[in-house]
Formats: structure tokens, C-alpha cells, sequence
């Protein structure tokens, strides 16, 4: 076996064991890549439950009034720190332990009511909901989900109310994009009561500011000579842990403290391991499910402002004699981010609702949400930006920290590239299973099935496929219903043909990876788009009164759906050969710039 070909099996045999953990229910994204329209994940347009509604209304209230009058963007930029006195007020209105449960002092918070929150903070400050993020969507999240009871009555009290900070601790030189690859070490001690962690972690959010960190590293694999990632819980006093830089100068999020720290000798008891030994990887990746989640929160508030900003500008500002946004090109923009920031809305409370409603896997929707999201809100910020013009530039209008502060969207917990070649293979897995065969060939590389894989593939491809129907209440809505039916349809076609044509080096090619991922997110987006708009029709009629009008859901779904179509044709029609060919021939001019 090859070295390429032992990391493949090894990455496999990793993946497996991390994602398909055993039978689960068809989440709505699973359920795209098999041709179904799994409509009880998103239909009706989830909705807080009313109990709770009154108390996420309240504490809507008073962060929005506590954030007028104490949060300031521009200074924290300036200053690089958020002040206590910001933190302190987000710890006593319960934003830093929104979702605990109450026994702990949190609030108990549902994770939609959650992200009104995040989305409320990230119309303002991109640092304040990165630190918020950072202390609460994953800092304790570990805690909150593997932690045993008695872990949790010690740490999470302080935790919730601010006294304590948190962080989460993955990411080190070796270790990015490669979260497996963590080298941290962990060995226990001979009397077994401790672990012994050595190495540093860079990058880290609240490292310095942190009085618990959520540590991953690796611990020896009992009876062999293997070594696997846990999860500990560590504390800055322990002796051997040392802060290296605490804030290291960065591009935006200058208010969030971002730091490295090393490990020498330190003794961490072994009562503060979270989740099983060795299981750290999973504990880490969902972990950062929760905080895809609240990420798509805080960049639908900063889309919404952007739209805000982009609006007032447009209808003040004159050239030619006419207001901006009596120019078509200026419209267009102004549109689309209307259309998105509805979209972005739309799939955030959808995602949050599954996890709410205890769907296990939604590693899909979370990752397909966090890409949506984040390149939406960099376009709508872009947008806005040239709306602007040369105004934009000067640091006395938000835009240009706006900017700066998304460009780290992209590439934090999980970069896009990554998580779009996570959301191909991971979705296309399902009908892979399908074509067992074909599923065996792309398990086991050498095993020459082919022939065989080929036919199981073509008896699938012509067995009888259905147009998914997509269930909507409101009659005006039945075409666009009909419309995604047909392209979910196509999709699932498309999905198949490329799993029989490319077999298993599709688990190499990322471009066709990308457009099937990128395909399903617009089909998940205006699936969520759909739901949301066909609920606001529906009430409207419950209500008595007149619709109101929805044209940004409408541009959304027209745009999205010839996107979708876009994507399907680009299998069968693009210049792939000739990108990769061009990036091949750059690539090997090592050192030779000419
Ligand atoms: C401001 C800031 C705050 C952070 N906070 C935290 C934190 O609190 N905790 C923590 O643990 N980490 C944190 N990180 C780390 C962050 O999660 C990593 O930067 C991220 O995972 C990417 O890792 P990397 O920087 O090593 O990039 P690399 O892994 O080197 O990747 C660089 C680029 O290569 C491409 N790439 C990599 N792998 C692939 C692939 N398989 N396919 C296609 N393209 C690929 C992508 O474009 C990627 O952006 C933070 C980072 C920053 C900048």
C-alpha cells in the first residue's frame, strides 16, 4: 500500500468512526442527496414555543437596550479590547450562558433563542459576538455537552454569569484544516490521578483573558502503541502553563483577544477529562457544530445592517442628479442583500431548530449554514462597501472595520474549502450507500470492482425516481414548491451520475465535490426560504390582514434556483481539466516567479 493511499484508509477509518456513529434519522440534507424533501425538518417555519417566546422577548429587550447604551464597536476596534464593563453586563443579562440549563444559573435558552441574541450583538460588534461566541457557543460547550454532572456543578456556575471566562483550545501549527492532527501529548501519570500535557496551541480565542480552557490533546490508546485526541479541561494556574502572547496584533476582531500559550509538564487530574478518553475529536467537532450555529446568527445581524447602511446612503446620497438608488446598478445590490439577509435568517432559525429538536446529525445543515452565511455576508459587506464609495475608506464610518472583521468568517472554525468538500462527500455518502457496490469501491480503492459498481449504479440511475413533493399551505406558493421539487429531482440525478462517471477518485475531486455542495446548500437555503415565507403568508391570513409584501424571499428563491441549475449544468460542462492543468503548471514553476 502507498503512503497516499495508507492516509486515505487511515482518514477513512477517522471519518467513519466520527460521523457514523450508528443508525440515525434522515436529517433534510441527508435526505437532498437521496431525492426526498424531508419536510418535518422545515416545515411548518419553526417557531420559539410561546412559553419561552415572553422570556427570549424580555431578554431581547434588555440586551438590545444594554448594548445602545454601553457597546461601542468603533472604541473596541480602536482599542483592541472590549471593556469589563461589556463583559460583566453580558455576563449579568445571561448572554454568557444563554443555553445552560437553569440548574447552573443559565438561562436554559432553546439555541433559536439563542441566536435572536447572537444575531441582536452581531448587527453591532463582530468582535463582541466572536468573544461571545468563543466563550459561550464553544468555550463551555464541551462542558455543556460531555461534562458529567459533577464537572458541571464545579465549573459551570462561574462560567454562566462571566466570573469565569472560556476558551476552546484545538488549533496549533500542525493542527489547522487538520483539526486530527493535533501533537499536543498527554501521558498519565503513574499513579494514573493525573495527565501530563506538553506542547502549545496558537490562534486561540480568550486564551489569555480565559480561567478555563477547553484543552485538546493527545492521550495514549490503552493496550496499544496508538494515540488518541481527548478533551480536558485546564486552568491558566497550573503550574507549566504559560501564556506566550496574549493579543497577537491581528487584521480585524481587534477587540477579541487572540493568543498563544504552551504546556510544559502540566498536571491536569484526571477528573478533568470531558467526554470518553480518546474521543476528543468528536467532542471537538460537535462543539463546533454549536458554534456554526451562533456564526450564522451573528452574520445575518451584520447582514442585516449592512442592508440598513446600504439603504440610508442610497436614498441620501445624490449624483447626476438623482439619488443612488434611483440607479439600477446601485438597486441591484441593495436588492440582493435583501434577498440574502431574508435567506440567511431563514436557514440560521432552521439549523438552530433542528438542534432544538434533537435531530442527532446535523453536521450538514451547520456546515452547509456556515459557508452560506459567511460568503454572503462578505458579499453584502462588499456591496455595501462600493455603495459607499470612496466614503467607506475612512475609519469614520463602520465599513471598512465591517470588512476587516468578516474577512475571518471564511477560514475560523472549519475554512469553506474544507467544509464544502465536507458537505460533497459527507451529503453524497448516502446514495453511495445506495450503490453499495460503488460505496465498496470507494471504501477500498484497490478492490477492481468496477464492472460490478457500474451495474449496481445503472440499476439504481433507472429505477424509479419520484419529483419530491414540497408541502406549502399557501396556494401563491406552489409554483416555487413545485420548481424546487424538480431541481431537488435533478440534483439527486446529477448526484448519482457523478458518483457512477467518476467512482471513487470523486473522493479527490473537489470541484465536483464543490458544485454538488454548493448545489444542495441552495437547495437547503430555499427550502428554509420557502418555509419562512409560506409562515408569514399563512399568518398574515390568520390575522385578517393583507400579506405583506415578499419580494426579497421571491428575488431570493429566482436567484438561488438558477444557481442550483447553474451548478448541475457545470458537471457535465466547465473547464476543470484546463484549471487544474494551469494550477499544475504554476504550481511546479517552484521558485521560478517568472
Ligand atoms: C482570529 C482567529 C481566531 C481563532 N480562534 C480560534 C479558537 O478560539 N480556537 C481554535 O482552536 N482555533 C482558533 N482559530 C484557528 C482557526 O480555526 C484556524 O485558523 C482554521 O481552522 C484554519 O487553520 P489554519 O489557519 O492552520 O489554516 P490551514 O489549515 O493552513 O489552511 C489554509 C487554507 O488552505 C485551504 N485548505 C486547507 N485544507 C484544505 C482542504 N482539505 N481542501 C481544500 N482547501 C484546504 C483553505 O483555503 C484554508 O483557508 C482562530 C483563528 C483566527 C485567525
Amino acid at each position: 500500500m502507498t503512503e497516499t493511499e495508507a492516509q486515505r484508509q487511515k482518514e477513512i477509518q477517522q471519518a467513519e468512526e466520527l460521523l457514523f456513529a450508528g443508525p440515525q434519522a434522515v436529517g433534510f440534507a441527508k435526505g437532498l442527496f437521496l431525492g426526498h424533501f424531508v419536510s418535518d425538518w422545515v416545515m411548518p417555519y419553526p417557531r420559539i414555543p410561546a412559553a419561552q417566546q415572553i422570556e427570549a422577548d424580555k431578554s431581547l429587550a434588555e440586551v438590545r437596550q444594554f448594548l445602545d447604551e454601553k457597546l461601542d464597536p468603533s472604541a473596541i476596534d480602536r482599542q483592541a479590547d472590549i471593556p469589563r464593563e461589556v463583559i460583566d453586563g453580558l455576563g449579568r443579562f445571561g448572554v454568557l450562558g444563554m443555553t445552560a440549563p437553569k440548574e447552573f444559573g443559565g438561562r436554559g435558552f432553546s439555541q433559536m433563542a439563542n441566536c435572536k441574541i447572537l444575531e441582536e450583538i452581531g448587527r453591532r460588534c463582530a468582535s463582541t459576538s466572536v468573544f461571545v461566541n468563543a466563550h459561550h457557543s464553544i468555550g463551555i460547550r464541551a462542558l455543556l455537552l460531555f461534562g458529567s454532572h459533577a464537572q458541571k456543578q464545579t465549573w459551570l456556575p462561574r462560567l454562566v454569569t462571566g466570573e469565569q471566562l472560556a476558551a476552546f483550545a484545538l488549533t496549533e501549527e500542525q493542527a489547522g484544516s487538520d483539526a486530527a492532527n493535533v501533537q499536543m501529548q498527554a501521558r498519565p501519570s503513574e499513579d494514573g490521578s493525573h495527565y501530563i500535557l506538553n506542547g502549545e496551541k496558537r490562534y486561540i480565542t480568550n486564551a489569555a483573558i480565559a480561567q478555563v480552557l477547553t484543552v485538546m490533546a493527545r492521550t495514549p490508546v490503552p493496550g496499544s502503541n496508538k494515540t488518541a485526541i481527548s478533551a480536558f479541561l485546564v486552568t491558566p494556574d497550573m503550574p507549566g502553563f504559560t501564556i506566550l502572547e496574549p493579543r497577537m496584533p491581528k487584521l480585524g476582531i481587534r477587540g477579541t483577544a487572540t493568543g498563544r500559550f504552551a504546556m510544559r509538564d502540566v498536571r491536569v487530574p484526571k477528573e478533568n477529562i470531558l467526554g470518553p478518553l480518546g474521543k476528543g475529536l468528536r467532542v471537538a467537532l460537535t462543539v463546533l457544530d454549536f458554534g456554526r450555529t451562533t456564526f450564522g446568527a451573528c452574520c445575518t445581524g451584520a447582514a442585516k445592517t449592512c442592508l440598513q447602511l446600504a439603504i440610508r446612503h442610497a436614498n441620501t446620497r445624490r449624483q447626476f442628479n438623482k439619488t443612488l438608488g434611483e440607479f439600477d446598478l446601485v438597486r441591484k445590490k441593495i436588492a440582493r442583500i435583501a434577498a440574502d439577509a431574508y435567506a440567511m435568517e431563514a436557514m440560521t432559525t432552521v439549523t438552530a431548530s433542528l438542534i432544538d429538536r434533537g435531530l442527532e446529525d446535523y453536521m450538514i445543515e451547520t456546515a452547509m449554514l456556515k459557508v452560506f452565511t459567511t460568503e454572503l455576508l462578505w458579499e453584502a459587506i462588499n456591496d455595501t462597501f462600493q455603495i459607499y464609495g470612496g466614503s467607506a475608506y475612512f475609519t469614520d464610518l463602520p465599513l471598512e472595520r465591517m470588512l476587516r472583521d468578516a474577512r475571518i468568517n471564511q477560514i475560523g472554525e472549519g475554512s469553506n474549502e474544507v467544509l464544502t468538500s465536507f458537505i460533497g462527500l459527507v451529503g453524497m455518502r448516502g446514495p453511495g450507500m445506495e450503490f453499495k457496490e460503488i460505496y465498496d469501491t470507494m471504501l477500498k480503492p484497490l478492490g477492481g470492482r468496477i464492472g460490478k459498481a457500474w451495474t449496481a449504479g445503472m440499476n439504481r440511475l433507472g429505477a424509479a425516481i419520484r419529483i419530491p413533493d414540497v408541502p406549502v399551505q399557501s396556494d401563491e406558493l406552489r409554483s416555487f414548491a413545485s420548481q424546487l421539487g424538480r431541481i431537488i429531482w435533478r440534483f439527486n440525478l446529477a448526484v448519482n451520475r457523478a458518483l457512477i462517471a467518476y467512482r471513487e477518485p470523486i473522493l479527490d475531486m473537489q470541484l465536483v465535490q464543490e458544485r454538488i455542495a454548493d448545489a444542495a446548500t441552495e437547495l437547503f437555503a430555499s427550502s428554509c426560504v420557502l418555509s419562512r415565507w409560506d409562515a408569514e403568508v399563512q399568518a398574515s391570513r390568520r390575522n385578517g390582514s393583507t400579506p405583506s409584501e415578499h419580494s426579497a424571499a421571491e428575488l431570493f428563491l429566482r436567484q438561488s434556483f438558477r444557481r442550483a441549475r447553474r451548478l448541475l449544468g457545470d458537471l457535465n460542462d466547465n473547464e476543470d481539466r484546463a484549471v487544474l492543468g494551469t494550477a499544475n503548471s504554476v504550481l511546479s514553476r517552484a521558485g521560478n516567479d517568472d
